[in-house]
């Protein structure tokens, strides 16, 4: 049968992720998570102090640096699922931090961090059999996706759901600053200049604000199986 590329966009923290990682594991095809990728360039940022104290990022000293920016994404046979490398150290966790969040769409509002994670992200999904999720993938990554699905699901739900994958892994944050931030990256990620978060025309909606994860899944599993019968 022929494999298919699968774009899973939406908002900050609506469960995409979980979403496309089942799929993926359940129907054989390769997981991508877009999010992890501008996270790592985040932290190389962090990491090389080009990021200033009021925020703002050292743009000609990125660009510059750029091409020592290497993300690769290896199975982790513990979890049975990918965890994020930048430049050979695996950062899975560490870019899931508060910290990383708070400045990650700035980062991938620029140009240049865009284009480069793109034509990666292109080459990943060359041969099909991928399920990528993020913000721009049936709009600008793939436009020719087989399957586009744009996912919602109200703030205060999706900052609950944050909250409580914050907690589980030990990292103490309030309410509050989860709903703001997930409100501050999707004003930027809607707003910005290039490839900005928007629906596909050809995407199917799922607003999943009273769905369970199961529920979710199914939904989806049907959706894959009605594009390749
Ligand atoms: O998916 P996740 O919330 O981990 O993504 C982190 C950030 O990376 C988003 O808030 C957005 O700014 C950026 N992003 C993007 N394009 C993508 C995926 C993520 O700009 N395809």
């Amino acid at each position: 049968m022929k494999k298919i590329t699968i774009a899973i966009d939406g908002h900050s923290s609506c469960g995409k992720s979980t979403m496309a990682k089942d799929l993926a594991r359940e129907i054989g095809y390769i997981y991508i998570d877009s999010g992890a990728m501008y996270r790592c360039c985040t932290l190389f940022c962090m990491q090389r102090g080009l990021i200033r104290p009021d925020g703002s990022i050292d743009v000609e000293s990125l660009q510059r640096l750029m091409p020592e920016i290497q993300v690769s994404f290896r199975l982790n046979a513990s979890t049975g699922r990918p965890d994020a490398y930048l430049n050979g150290v695996n950062v899975e966790e560490r870019i899931r931090k508060m910290d990383v969040s708070a400045h990650v769409s700035p980062v991938a509002a620029l140009p240049f961090v865009r284009a480069a994670m793109t034509a990666q992200q292109q080459e990943m999904g060359r041969e099909g059999g991928i399920v990528m999720d993020g913000r721009d993938i049936g709009t600008a990554v793939f436009p020719d996706a087989e399957l586009k699905v744009f996912v919602t699901a109200s703030d205060e739900i999706r900052a609950q759901r944050r909250l409580d994958e914050l907690r589980a892994k030990g990292e103490e944050a309030d309410f509050e600053s989860v709903l703001a931030n997930l409100r501050e990256r999707d004003r930027i990620d809607s707003t910005r200049a290039v490839a900005p978060l928007r629906q596909a025309e050809d995407a199917l909606v799922l607003d999943n604000s009273h769905l369970t994860i199961p529920e979710q899944k199914q939904w989806l599993l049907e959706r894959f199986k009605e594009r390749t019968a």
